[in-house]
Order: structure tokens, then sequence, then C-alpha cells
């Protein structure tokens, strides 16, 4: 892990290594599953929430007593033992559950949520994000960011602009999110944006039938007393694995057959119908022009398709990326950001010839071994990613193309970044079933958190299904021209509809027929030449949907051999697709943990470059001396774009520090009296090591900008200056 750490900051350019591993390790892991007593492990289970009530209680104990010492109303022994007996509490709570983890190989669903509700307690009280319209009661599914929250997000937009847009000469658009009807009436999310919903018969509540149905099987299985048999544990196991893919039917009949019953009421529910999930609007005064809030910012990106070729001098490949707001009305919105009602997006849509989808630049990721979790190792025993070379997943058809494969290395480099934990990451691939049926190949770029795994990114070969979509509905053309470097002689199909017979026949749709024929592909065109030679008609679809019988006499098909200057294709797309506040949400878990022997002091191990607050400047004491060279030297962070926070409050060091951590701020500045009388260096503190160290105080923001921008390490730095050693109540 340590290695592949390494070889991402090489392929990056980055020296992040060190001070990234230190903290992952820090990280909580969730291994594989190795089957040992249930009884064993529901025993142990009980015991680490016994212990963690314990250390709640202790907590909140000593908390009350050190404000009853500063009142004067309880002495310091008194408060000593306590955190005496705190700490003692805190040794069984983690013996507790390391045992758990050692007997099952899995992070206890206690410390999962105890892990999940301090996270929350932190994020909260720190304004990361918070439910909207709070004073009106919130609303689900929408949340606002706070000041650390939008410093991170700004961040992360930025990182991920750096590494995509730039790094690929992307072309990056902003298009609106109000869109009308007929753009996604052309992508088929008017008629099929939905999932399957169903109501408590009684209550009128609405659910989304996958969820209750997942959650149910999920009981069933876990249900300890009604012991289930082989032949049903395997059956429900299967059905689990293809809940978000029954049809309607399949839906109604598992929800029976199961007797899934409303949440909470237990009362009957309605038979699962569709909802489709976009917020419909009408644009204008009139009201008689329907519109929808845009469901992804993708179709910003197909709609212009014409206007980006030519600004890219007609040349292919090419992608093109938007950053901007998305809006799903989810039937049931919850995991915080995870499932949300407005969210941000970034997406890419790379437009290749579908018949070569080589990368000019896939040796540069090629060696990486990401975590892959492919079809073969889905449907076998194990069950388990494995890490494999895009290399080698390319060469032996794992990874369908190049350009996918390079998508897929360049998004696991991107997630190393921004400090999502690489052992806690993984590309699943779709099943066959799970693909719509133009797809070639599909990837999910999934993130494990205290919710399980978690979708943050969808990696997939769209074929030229949307330009061809976009281009039937808009009747415009969205091809492009490959010229071959010398003409060709070429055999090439002619198709050549005879007007006259298909006004007669087909008379308003003539010209939708006439289309469809033309657009036949060359195979397509030559089947249905067998057919009308054979004397028998052909079913012609068009794009939207409608069917014509052709028969002979309507066309003339023939080969002739002519010279060719070029070739006309309709683009292939591959499609990675982020969620900003997924990513967000998932590197806040994997960053958060807790100072050594002090389950109270939260931090959050932020990457440098996605930290909100880049450095704290503290005077040592309060004196205007002092407090002048810190303003000082926080002007010249801010001059090197260091986004800092002075404090001149006179709490302890100790203090500031535990509210600085909860931030993520990763590095602290104090100015003391050598740094105004002595040689005029000032301490720098390193937030993960603690480690100090002097810096020349013309220097401190140059050595912040630099380890901020990934240019050099702490253990570079820590090298290059004198060590400080820590004070007694620094920590
Ligand atoms: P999709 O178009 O459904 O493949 O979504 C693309 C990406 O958008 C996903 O990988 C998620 O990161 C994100 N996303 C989709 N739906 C939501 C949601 N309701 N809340 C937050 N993020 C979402």
């Amino acid at each position: 892990f340590a290695k592949l750490l390494r070889q991402a900051g090489t392929l990056l350019g980055l020296r992040f290594a060190a001070p990234v591993a230190g903290r992952l390790r820090r990280g909580l892991v969730c291994g594989g599953v190795q089957r040992t007593g249930a009884k064993m492990s529901e025993q142990i289970e009980k015991e680490i929430q016994e212990a963690q009530e314990a250390v709640t209680k202790q907590g909140d104990t000593v908390r009350s007593l050190k404000a009853s010492l500063k009142d004067g109303k309880a002495e310091k022994a008194e408060v000593d033992a306590a955190i005496q007996k705190l700490a003692e509490l805190k040794i069984t709570l983690e013996a507790k559950q390391k045992e758990f983890e050692k007997a099952t190989g899995k992070v206890s669903t206690q410390s999962k949520e105890a892990l999940r509700a301090a996270l929350a307690g932190v994020l909260e009280r720190r304004m990361f994000y918070i439910p909207s319209f709070k004073i009106y009661g919130s609303v689900a599914g929408f949340y606002d960011y706070g000041p650390p929250g939008c410093a991170i997000k700004q961040n992360m937009t930025q990182v991920w602009r750096n590494h995509f847009v730039l790094e690929e000469n992307m072309l990056e658009v902003e298009c609106p999110a109000v869109t009308p009807e007929v753009v996604l009436k052309a992508s088929g999310h008017v008629d099929r944006f939905t999932d399957f919903m169903v109501t408590d018969a009684v209550t009128g509540e609405c659910f989304r039938a996958d969820h209750l149905l997942e959650g149910h099987l999920e009981a069933l299985l876990e249900d300890k007393k009604n012991p289930l048999s082989p032949e049903k544990t395997k059956e429900i196991r299967e059905l689990l694995a293809g809940v978000g893919e029954l049809k309607q039917d399949s839906m109604a009949a598992a929800l029976k057959e199961y007797n899934v019953r409303a949440p909470g009421t237990g009362n009957e529910l309605s038979p699962p119908f569709p909802f489709n999930l976009m917020f419909k609007t009408s644009i204008g005064p009139k009201g008689d022009m329907v519109g929808y809030l845009r469901p992804e910012t993708a179709q910003g990106i197909f709609v212009n398709f014409r206007d980006l070729l030519y600004y890219n001098g007609g040349k292919l490949p090419f992608a093109a990326a938007q950053i901007g707001n998305s809006y799903r009305n989810e039937i049931s919105p919850r995991a915080g950001l995870l499932r949300v009602r407005e969210f941000t997006q970034a997406e890419i849509e790379h437009f290749v010839n579908g018949d070569d989808k080589s990368h000019p630049k896939f040796e540069s990721v090629a060696d990486l071994q990401p975590l892959l979790y492919s079809r073969a190792l889905q449907m076998g025993e194990e069950k388990k990613a494995a890490p494999m070379s895009l290399r080698e997943a390319v060469s032996r058809g794992i990874i369908a193309n190049e350009t996918l494969a390079y998508f897929i290395g360049r998004t696991w480099l991107f997630f190393c970044k921004v400090g999502v934990n690489p052992a806690r990451m993984r590309f699943r691939q779709h099943l066959q079933h799970e693909m719509a049926h133009y797809a070639t190949d599909c990837w999910d770029g999934e993130v494990e958190t205290t919710y399980g795994w978690v979708e943050c990114v969808g990696l997939a070969d769209r074929s030229a299904y949307d330009l061809k979509a976009h281009s039937g509905m808009s009747k415009i053309d969205l091809t492009a021209f490959e010229k071959f470097p010398e003409p060709r002689m070429e055999e090439v199909v002619r198709v050549a509809p005879n007007n006259k017979q298909l006004g007669a026949v087909f008379k308003k749709d003539q010209k939708a027929v006439k289309e469809a024929l033309e657009g036949l592909s060359d195979t397509a065109a030559m089947e249905l030449k067998a057919k009308l030679d054979a004397g028998e008609a052909y079913t012609l679809t068009t794009c939207e949907g409608q069917s014509f019988e052709i028969k002979p006499g309507m066309v003339e098909i023939k080969k002739v051999t002519e010279k060719v200057t070029g070739k006309t294709y309709t683009p292939s797309v591959i499609e990675p697709s982020f969620g900003i506040g997924r990513i967000m949400y998932c590197m806040f878990e994997h960053s958060y943990y807790t100072r050594e022997g002090d389950e109270t002091r939260a931090v959050m191990g932020f990457r440098p470059v996605v930290a909100p607050t880049k450095a704290t400047v503290f005077p040592l004491v309060q004196k205007p001396a002092l407090n002048e060279l810190a303003t000082r030297i926080s002007r010249d962070l801010t001059a090197a774009g260091l986004s800092n926070l002075i404090d001149t409050t006179g709490n302890t060091i100790g203090k500031r520090y535990a509210r600085t951590d909860e931030i993520g701020v990763p590095f602290a500045i104090t100015v003391d009296f050598s740094s105004i009388e002595g040689d005029g260096s000032v301490t720098l503190r390193e937030r993960d090591s603690m480690a100090q160290i002097r810096v020349p105080q013309s220097e401190v923001a140059g050595v912040i900008r630099a380890l901020v921008d990934d240019r050099t390490t702490w253990a570079e730095v820590a090298a290059k200056y004198p060590a400080q050693k820590a004070q007694a109540d620094d920590e």
C-alpha cells in the first residue's frame, strides 16, 4: 500500500508519501469477513456498546467537573481521578473493539456508529455543513455548507479542475440548470429517469421500493432468532444483488412474496410505481413551456457538441467538462451528503472515434494497481476486489479500452490527491444487466465508509448513444469527419430512398422514414437490401422509436467503389461523472481521527491542498510586539494565497490547537520572544505528527506554500530546519 501511494505521488509529481501514509494508517480499515462464531461477535458487540456508553457518561462527568473546578466547586484531585477513570474506560473500549476486529475481520457496527456520531458532532459544531432552512424545520435532502465546508468544496473543485481540465486541455462549459423539456426528452430522462415508489396504504407516506426491499432482505439474513435454510439464504442473497435492476412486476412480486410492510406503522404497501426524479418547472410568464432542473450536467455538453468540435478545430478526440449543480427529487434522501436533492457534479465527456479508443497518455497510468472489482470477482466465491495493473486489465479485456482505463487511473490519482484512503476505494464493474443496452463498459469508483461502499464516480463508455439521440431529436448533424492521410478507393453503400413511393405510403411520416433510411449503418442497410431482394418486408425503427414496414421498391441500395477522402461518424463518448459532495463526505470519514489516548481530541487530518485553512498564527503570550509580528506573518501568508487564522485570544496553546485540529488546519506558526529578540525564527508545527521546527520568519510562508502545493514533504522540511521541543502545555 505504501508502495502504491509512493507510485501515485511520483506519477502526480507530488511528495505526499510520508504524511498521508502515516495518517491513513490511523484510518479505520474494514477487511474481508472471516466467518467465526456469530454468537461470539454478538456478545462482543454488546460489550462494546456498554463500554461506549460508559465512556460517554464518564466524558460528561469530566466535562462538568472541569467546569466546577473553574468555579471553585471541585478539587483538582477529583478532576484528575475522573480523567484517569475515563482513560481506563477508553482502554477497555479499544480492547473490545480490537477483539471484535480480530474475531470478525470487520469494524464493529458499534464503532462505526460511534465514529459516525463523533464525526457528525465535529462537522455540525464546526459548521462544515448543516441542514438547510434550519429555523423553519429544514427540508430533507438539502444542506448548506458553512465556512470550512465552502472552502473545502472550493479547494476540491479546484484540484479537480487542475487534475482533469488543465491536464487534458479539456473544454470547460457552464450551462443553465433550467433545461427545456425537449433536451431531456431526447436524453431519455423524461421517460425513464425513475425510481419505483411505494406508499403506506393508510398514511400515504412514500418510500423507495428498492430501499425497503433491501432493508427487509438484509434483516432476514441477519435475524439470528429465525435462521434461514441454506437454499433460502442463497435465494435472498441473489435477489439482494439485483434489487436495483428489478422491473416493475418483479419488484411487485418480491415485495409481496417477502411481505414487506411500511416502516414504523407495519401497514400494507401500495404496489410499486415509477416516480420521475426530476423537478418540473415552467419557463416564461405564460407558463406554457415545460422545463426541468437538470438531473445531470452532461446534457449541456452534448447539446454543445457541434460548437465545441468547431472550437477544437474539428479535431477528435477531445474532452469537455462541466462543474455545476444537479437536482434529483430523491424519494428518500438519506445519509447526509450522500443522497441529497441538490448536489454538485463534475462531469467529463471524452469524445472519441468508436473505432479507436486507445489513449495517448495511457502509459502514464498503465502500472497503477487500483483495487478492481470486476464482474468475474463479483460473481466468484470470495466477492472481494483485488489490485490489478491497468495494463493487465486492458490487455485481458477486463476493462474495455485504454481510454476508460486511463480515466480510472486518473480518478484513482485524484482520490489520493484529495485524501481518500486508496486502501478503501475500489472500482466496481457494472454487471451486464446493470448497464444500459448501448453502454460498452461501466465502472463505479466506490469508497468504503461507515455506510458501506458508496458510489462517488461513475465511469461509463456510452458508445455513440447520446449524440445520436440529440441528433435524432434536434435534426442537427452531430457527427465528426475523419480525414484520411491519403484518399482511398473504397466500397461504399449508397442508400437512395424512393420519395414518391414513401410519400404515397407514409404521408406525414415520409420525412422521418427517409431520414431513418439515410441514417442506417452499412451493415443495417445491407440487411435491408437482402430482405428486399428476397421480396420480404423490413421493419425500420426511427430514433423516436416508431416502426415502419419497408417494402421492395421503396428504396434502392447498392455498393459502389468510390474515392473517399475521409469518414463521417458519430463519436463515442466516455463519461466520468463525479459527485463532489459524496467525495467530500468520504474524505471527511477517512480524515477523522482522535489524538492518541484522548478520545475527545478530534482531528480532521485533511491533506493540506484541501484543508479549509492552511495555517494558524499564534503569539506565544499576549504582548503587543508578538501580536504585531503575528499580524505581519498572517499578511505574508495571505499574500502567498494561503488562508490563515490569527489567534490572539490568549488561550493556552494546547486549547488553540484543539480548536484548529477540528477544522483540520495542517500547520501552526507560533511567534515567541526569540522571534523578535533572538534569531528571528518562528515555530512551525505539523498537525499529524505534532512535530515542531524553527523556520526563519521570512521563509515560513514559502515553506507552507510548497507543502500545500505538494512540492515538498514535511519530512524534507523537517530535515532542513532545526527541531523545536514541544512545550509541556503544547498538547
Ligand atoms: P449518476 O448520474 O447517477 O451515475 O451519478 C453520478 C454521480 O453523481 C454519482 O457517482 C454520485 O457521486 C453523484 N450523485 C448521484 N446522485 C446523487 C445524490 N442524490 N446525492 C449526492 N450525489 C449524487
